[in-house]
């Protein structure tokens, strides 16, 4: 592995480029797998459309003609004969291919065909004719390094990086799979599809493969008992429930009762609270916090955000007043953070809630004995070393309001267990979801105008390309043109998308929780686990592009108290699939139905970070062969092959990511 700037010919400007994209070193950029691919085959024109995209190939009928509108901007054009039609090409600024073409050159053509005036408006010219099929890498990209610049680079470094196949050999042969070194190759250089699935099965098997390894190890790990005993009567966690204005629910006591059980025993707490949003888990959290502190340590609220830290903080003040909260933020003035931080070391906070800077190095608690995370998948396997703390390891507990499909978490939360919350509070009125195509836009528009007049406030969700950060961000300003013109009169707007910074999307909330606009448009960042009662209907474009979960997560920020609720998906595609949510409000029946229906995308529908994130696999697509890889994987770490020293880059990999001493 090297870093950036030891490849030769690239320079500052692209290392900048690549590291804005996650690219660090040589091992980042050659796991940057392609996301899709794009097959390019002759296109029959007998059969084609106007504005169709064609590829053709044929020979030049002239020199082309250049027309020069200024220095960088110029138009050429020829006239290719396929051998069954002339067509004219015409190919933007791209001038200095002039030389490579002119009478007698072969070329293929790729583009737009304008059917009435016979020409093809060409974003590509290649070389040669097309003999085979071309497999074009397409690479998640930026506005400043595009797709092909992205494959330029990795392939300047493919051919000399030591590349570890990190499946033992025997199972290579069991599944007569391909060199990892071939298989990277092809996955960025795809010469037929044959063989580009072959490379992909063996990549994606590696990864599920390591994935599964890491999470047996991890289990092995905490089966050893390194946990906490505690000594807590249930009798005062009682008399708290008791004291509470409301009732707990019978999931809420349960899952109440299993952290307790876990947090007094011997064994080292690694337990998931799943439920719908506002099911209740926050509270439950709250208990195990006290739970937490009765047995005489420190307990820590981890949040994605620091508005919901905020909102956390406010919360649980008021339902322990004597408990010892302390906030810990982004931005705090320097003597404020050093006493804070002297505080926790000291042992005089007994709970300190804050965003992921709660575990990093800076901050030295006395004594934490148990880490809760909101809203989180879960963090990082390896962040977990950083939990250690003076040489204890806390117990963790994972809040999750994406339900996962039971299958799947006995897979991928292999080494959790897990409680679930499965009924609302009395009184919770169910959102309203309506299926709408586009041609009845009018009649959404109406729908908000009334929910406007009425003073609550809406959130509008643009389409999600995937393509590149930038377009989704141009979607969200597009569709704020929009919105403008509609209700421009009655409303005011606010966007809010992927290319902000943290502090920006803060304060954005912030501003759409005071009222101080009514109509909030984004893309799938609205911040998870804000609460804006106010904000009664959701609107949701081009619907069908997210997964089921998604939607419902996206769902659940309308209809948080007795106002009606209403989430609106606009599609013209799908609307099968997407009739589930009007059918249901219940997240573990969407997540089911999620599993069963959708074969694409990544785990709960939104991009994940971390571990959870696959570069190849598709945890849906591929779930046989992460069941295959589980039982492989942990077969192979309880046998001698596993303390093999041809092995030992495997075992190193693994011991380290976890890094439990
Ligand atoms: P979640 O974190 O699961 O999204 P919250 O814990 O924020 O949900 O709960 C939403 C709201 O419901 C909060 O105002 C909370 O105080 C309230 N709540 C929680 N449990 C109950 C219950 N059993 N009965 C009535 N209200 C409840
Ligand atoms: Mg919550």
């Amino acid at each position: 592995m090297r870093n950036l700037d030891e490849i030769k010919g690239i320079g500052v400007n692209t290392i900048r480029d690549l590291n804005n994209l996650g690219i660090y070193n040589t091992e980042d950029l050659i796991s940057y797998y392609p996301f899709r691919y794009e097959v390019i085959e002759k296109t029959n024109m007998s059969e084609a459309e106007d504005d169709d995209k064609v590829i053709i190939d044929g020979i030049c009928e002239n020199t082309p003609n250049v027309y020069h509108f200024s220095r960088k901007l110029n138009k050429m054009s020829f006239r290719l004969n396929t051998g069954m039609k002339i067509f004219n090409v015409v190919i933007f600024n791209r001038s200095f291919l002039k030389n490579n073409l002119g009478p007698s050159k072969t070329v293929t053509v790729i583009g737009k065909y304008d059917k009435k005036h016979n020409t093809i408006t060409a974003s590509d010219i290649k070389f040669g004719m097309l003999t085979h099929t071309v497999i074009e890498p397409i690479y998640h990209s930026s506005n400043r390094l595009n797709s092909k610049k992205i494959s330029k680079v990795i392939n300047k470094v493919l051919d000399n990086e030591e590349i570890l196949d990190y499946v033992p050999s025997s199972l290579n042969e069991k599944y007569h799979f391909m060199d990892k070194d071939r298989a990277v190759n092809i996955a960025h250089n795809p010469t037929s599809k044959n063989l580009l699935k072959q490379a992909l099965d063996k990549l994606k098997y590696e990864e599920l493969f390591m994935f599964m390894l890491k999470m047996n190890y991890l289990k092995s790990c905490n089966d050893k008992g390194m946990g906490l005993e505690r000594n807590v009567d249930y009798k005062l966690v009682e008399n708290f429930i008791n004291s509470l204005p409301f009732d707990l629910t019978n999931d809420q006591l349960k899952s109440v009762k299993d952290i307790y059980d876990d947090l007094v025993s011997s064994k080292r707490m690694n337990r998931l609270l799943q439920g719908d949003v506002g099911s209740g888990k926050t509270i439950v959290s709250f208990i195990s916090l006290y739970i937490n502190y009765l047995s005489g340590y420190q307990g820590a609220l981890m949040t994605p955000t620091e508005i919901l830290a905020i909102q956390h903080f406010n919360n649980i003040k008021k339902f322990f007043p004597n408990l010892k909260v302390g906030l810990l933020k982004g931005k705090m003035r320097v003597k404020e953070r050093r006493e804070l931080l002297d505080e926790i070391a000291k042992g005089e906070v007994d709970v300190i809630i804050g965003t992921h800077a709660l575990i990093s190095a800076d901050v030295v608690y006395k004594s934490l004995g148990l880490v809760i995370t909101d809203e989180q998948h879960r963090f990082g396997v390896n962040q977990r070393g950083n939990l250690k703390n003076k040489g204890i390891t806390p117990d963790i507990l994972y809040m999750s309001a994406t339900p996962i499909p039971r299958t799947y978490a006995l897979t991928l939360y292999g080494d959790m267990d897990i409680s679930s919350i499965r009924s609302m509070p009395k009184g919770r009125k169910p959102v309203k979801t309506i299926l709408k195509s586009n041609k009845e836009i009018t009649d959404v528009l109406y729908m908000m105008l009334d929910e406007l007049k009425k003073g609550h406030q809406i959130y509008v969700v643009a389409p999600l390309t995937q393509e590149s950060e930038n377009v989704d961000m141009e979607n969200v300003y597009e569709l704020e043109e929009k919105m403008k013109k509609a209700f421009g009169k009655v409303a005011k707007t606010g966007v809010l998308h992927g290319k902000m910074k943290p502090a920006e999307k803060d304060e954005i909330m912030q501003q759409f929780k005071k009222n101080e606009f009514q109509i909030l448009i984004s893309t799938t960042v609205i911040e998870v686990g804000v609460d804006v009662a106010n904000a009664t209907t959701i609107v949701i474009f081009d619907s069908y592009r997210f997964g089921l979960s998604a939607l419902h997560q996206l769902r659940g920020r309308v209809g948080r108290n007795d106002l009606d609720g209403y989430c609106i998906l606009i599609s013209d595609k799908e609307t099968k699939r997407l009739k589930v949510l009007t059918e249901t409000n219940d997240g573990f029946k969407v997540s089911e139905e999620d599993f069963l229906l959708r074969g694409s995308g990544d785990l709960f529908g939104f991009r994940q970070s971390g571990d959870m994130s696959f570069k190849v696999a598709d945890v849906k697509k591929d779930y046989d062969l992460l069941l295959q890889a589980k039982e492989d994987s942990n077969r192979f770490l309880n046998s001698q092959d596993y303390v093999n020293p041809i092995n030992n880059f495997i075992r190193k990999n693994i011991e380290k990511s976890v890094n439990l001493d």
